[in-house]
C-alpha cells in the first residue's frame, strides 16, 4: 500500500486564517508530525496520533514522517504559517533527495498557508505593496556574514525586508546588528514594523522609525518588516498608523 504525506501550513495562529483546504486535510489525516506548539493548535480526534518534536529537529522529523508514510499511513506534517517559508516543506524535499528510492514514489502534497509576513503586513496596511524580500536572521543553517551581506544588498536594491527568526537564544544581538547595518544604507525615518504573535490573543504590534529601532521589542514570535526609502506612514487620530509602500517608483 502506498502512503500519503501532506505538508500543511496552519497560518499565523488565528484559526480563521487557516485555509479550508488545510482544515480538510487535517480532518483526513492519521498521523501528525510537527513542533509541539503547532500540533497543540489542532483539534485532533482521539484516533489521530501526534508525534511532537523539538523545533530544531526538522530533518529527523521529516525522515520519520516519510518513513511512516512509506509504511502506508496517511501522514500530515504541520508547519505554522506557510510550510514552504523557512519550514518543513524544504526539509521534506531534502530528506527525499538524500533518502531511499521508495520515498520518491510517495504521494506528497504541500498545502500553502498565510505566512507571518503577510499577516503582519495586513495588520500594518500595505508595506509589501511594492518589491520585497524575506530573510531569516537565524544563523543555524547559514553563516552570519552571509546574512550581513544580503541585508546590505537588498537594502541598497530598494526592497522592503521581512525578517523571520529575528532573535535567537544563542545570539540575542543579531537584530540590533541588522538595524545598525540597515541604518548605513536607509534613511533613519524608514518605518520598522514589529508584529508579534499576530492573529493570536498575545499579539503585540508597533511601528518605530529605523533611527530608534533596537532589538528590544522582538522575540522568536515576532516578524519584523523594514520599509524601503519609499515606504510611508499615514498617521490617524486614535488609530494605528497605516504603513504602506506605494505601488510605483518614479525614476
Ligand atoms: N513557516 C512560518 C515561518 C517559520 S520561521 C511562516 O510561514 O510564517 C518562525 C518565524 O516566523 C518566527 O521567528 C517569526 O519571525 C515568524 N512568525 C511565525 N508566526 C508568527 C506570528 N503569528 N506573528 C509574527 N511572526 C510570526
Amino acid at each position: 500500500m502506498t502512503g500519503k504525506l501532506v505538508i500543511i501550513g496552519t497560518g499565523p495562529g488565528n484559526p480563521d486564517q487557516m485555509t479550508p483546504q488545510a482544515l480538510a486535510a487535517i480532518g483526513a489525516g492519521e498521523q501528525f508530525f510537527g513542533y509541539g506548539p503547532y500540533l497543540d493548535r489542532l483539534e485532533l480526534r482521539p484516533n489521530q496520533t501526534r508525534v511532537a518534536s523539538d523545533n530544531r529537529q526538522e530533518i529527523d522529523r521529516a525522515r520519520a514522517a516519510l518513513d511512516a508514510a512509506s509504511k502506508g499511513a496517511s501522514v500530515c506534517v504541520v508547519s505554522g504559517g506557510d510550510p514552504g517559508v523557512f519550514a518543513m516543506a524544504a526539509a521534506i524535499c531534502e530528506a527525499v533527495e538524500t533518502g531511499p528510492e521508495t520515498w520518491r514514489r510517495l504521494d506528497i502534497m504541500v498545502l500553502p498557508g498565510v505566512t507571518a509576513m503577510l499577516a503582519v503586513a495586513a495588520r500594518a496596511g500595505a508595506p509589501l505593496g511594492h518589491d520585497f524580500c524575506a530573510i531569516s536572521l537565524s544563523d543555524n543553517l547559514k553563516p552570519w556574514e552571509l546574512i550581513e551581506r544580503r541585508l546590505r544588498a537588498v537594502a541598497q536594491a530598494g526592497l522592503v525586508i521581512a525578517l523571520y527568526n529575528p532573535i535567537s537564544r544563542a545570539r540575542p544581538w543579531q537584530l540590533a546588528t541588522a538595524f545598525k547595518i540597515l541604518r548605513e544604507v536607509l534613511p533613519v525615518s524608514t518605518p520598522v514594523i514589529f508584529g508579534r504573535a499576530v492573529g493570536r490573543p498575545d499579539e503585540r504590534f508597533a511601528v518605530v522609525p529605523l533611527g530608534e529601532a533596537d532589538g528590544q521589542p522582538a522575540d522568536m514570535a515576532t516578524c519584523v518588516i523594514i520599509g524601503s526609502a519609499e515606504t510611508r506612514i499615514i498617521a490617524r487620530p486614535g488609530l494605528d498608523p497605516l504603513v504602506y509602500s506605494p505601488r510605483g517608483v518614479e525614476i
